[in-house]
């Protein structure tokens, strides 16, 4: 840090991304992006016109793409927020809603507490139950921010909406942030609740389930009024957050929902046939309702698995810490991609 930087960013450790590797091609199972590209409409959105048109700013409020958002997810416009990942929703929920402080898992996503610590906002860490469950009621009455990833990730495993409404009901005063960058692939989605109460913010992202990571588009769905508080720390940062082209790419994306519905089918069957090999082989593998599993195997670190992998030109991710050291997290990629997992993982039991 050089001694211009602010002090109070000291303490910050920032998020480290899965890597993105260039030395050689790789089955890349790291990152939990789609096998799938996205539809050919999509492709077809990108025009000779809409490159022309760079040379504009987009629209600030990406209406088009809100409408249909809204629409599809059965809401008004108004309930929707947009942004350049759904990275930027949750620092923006955090700036806004943080103030009491703010609680998540000890093991969930790790931006959590990257943006807790960005904006300087006590982080209450609660712990998950042994089997790597969330038990709801640590979440009742706490009066502060809360952010649950459902299903969690790395583990993979949800908790059911009766829950959620629980905690929401709990905590009237306070934001509950409901993350569902993976409720796509069998999760159930809180949106409806939104309605119901005010203070739900549910977070979703075009990363996963609908294979535009590289477009960077993030979505929020929640009651009016804390979308405008939302907006208003959006208009005062990057009011021209999502650009042009994404914005294109996005709509076609939504008006072709049912491409995505089956690729997130052919991704859940491809996820049971491998936790079912993995338990074969010996190994634990958490119930995941998302497009990754989180494993382990006895007798090895999360860390061999991952370098015994790599060698074989695989690549995934391994968590160290007490409770996660033992685990590996495997994107479900193609058939034929966790095929040839499946051959490594055998080559290194062997
Ligand atoms: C991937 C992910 C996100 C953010 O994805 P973006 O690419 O920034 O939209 C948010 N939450 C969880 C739990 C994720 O795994």
């Amino acid at each position: 840090m050089s001694r211009f930087m602010h002090p109070r960013y000291a303490p910050l450790d920032a998020y480290v991304p899965g890597e993105q590797p260039r030395d050689k091609k790789y089955i890349k199972l790291n990152t939990n992006e789609s096998p799938y590209p996205p539809p050919p409409a999509v492709c077809q959105a990108v025009t000779r016109q809409a490159i022309d048109d760079l040379r504009l700013y987009p629209d600030p409020d990406a209406l088009p793409l809100k409408k249909a958002l809204a629409e599809l997810y059965g809401v008004e416009a108004e309930n929707v927020f947009l942004t350049n990942g759904s990275d930027d929703i949750l620092n923006f929920a955090f700036m806004a809603f943080g103030e009491k402080g703010v609680a998540f898992a000890d093991i969930t996503y790790g931006f959590y507490k990257v943006i807790a610590s960005l904006n300087c906002l006590p982080a209450q860490v609660i712990p998950l139950k042994e089997d790597f469950s969330l038990d709801y009621t640590d979440y009742l009455g706490l009066n502060k921010l809360i952010a649950i990833a459902n299903p969690n990730a790395p583990t993979g495993m949800p908790i059911p909406l009766w829950q959620v409404e629980e905690i929401l009901k709990s905590n009237p005063d306070s934001v509950v942030l409901i993350d569902e960058a993976y409720v796509d692939f069998g999760g159930d989605s809180a949106v409806e609740l939104t309605k119901k109460y005010e203070n739900l913010l549910v977070v979703m992202t075009f990363s996963k389930s609908r294979s535009m990571a590289g477009a960077r588009l993030g979505f929020a769905i929640g009651s009016a009024e804390i979308i405008a508080d939302l907006e208003k720390l959006k208009y005062s940062t990057n009011p021209y957050n999502i650009d042009r082209l994404t914005q294109i790419c996005g709509l076609a994306a939504v008006e072709n929902n049912d491409y995505f519905i089956d690729c997130c089918r052919k991704i859940q069957t491809t996820r049971e046939r491998t936790a079912a090999a993995l338990k074969g082989l010996g190994f634990t593998v958490l119930p995941s309702k998302t497009n990754f599993l989180f494993v382990s195997c006895p007798g090895k670190t999360g860390e061999q698995l991952y370098t015994g992998l790599r060698q074989r030109g695989i690549l995934v991710r391994y968590f160290s810490g007490e409770r996660t050291g033992n685990f590996i997290r495997v994107t479900i990629g193609s058939d034929s991609e966790m095929d040839a997992f499946l051959a490594a993982i055998k080559d290194i039991l062997n």
